[in-house]
């Protein structure tokens, strides 16, 4: 069972993706993607919400 993020689920024209086993180890990756790739300084609460909404269990 793993979790997984696609930016472009979030609507971004982005292809990156990311992986994992929980959803902390995802939001992980995606808030330093956000950060070093589309200026996003900080995962703030709303993100961190939102993300999770959009994490697909496969
Ligand atoms: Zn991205």
């Amino acid at each position: 069972m793993a979790y997984e993020f696609g930016c472009r689920t979030a609507g971004s024209a982005c292809d990156w993706k990311a992986r994992g086993a929980t959803e902390e180890e995802v939001l992980a990756k995606v808030a330093e993607h956000a950060r070093r790739k589309h200026k996003v300084q900080a995962a703030t609460d709303t993100l961190v919400s939102y993300l999770r909404s959009t994490l697909r269990q496969s």
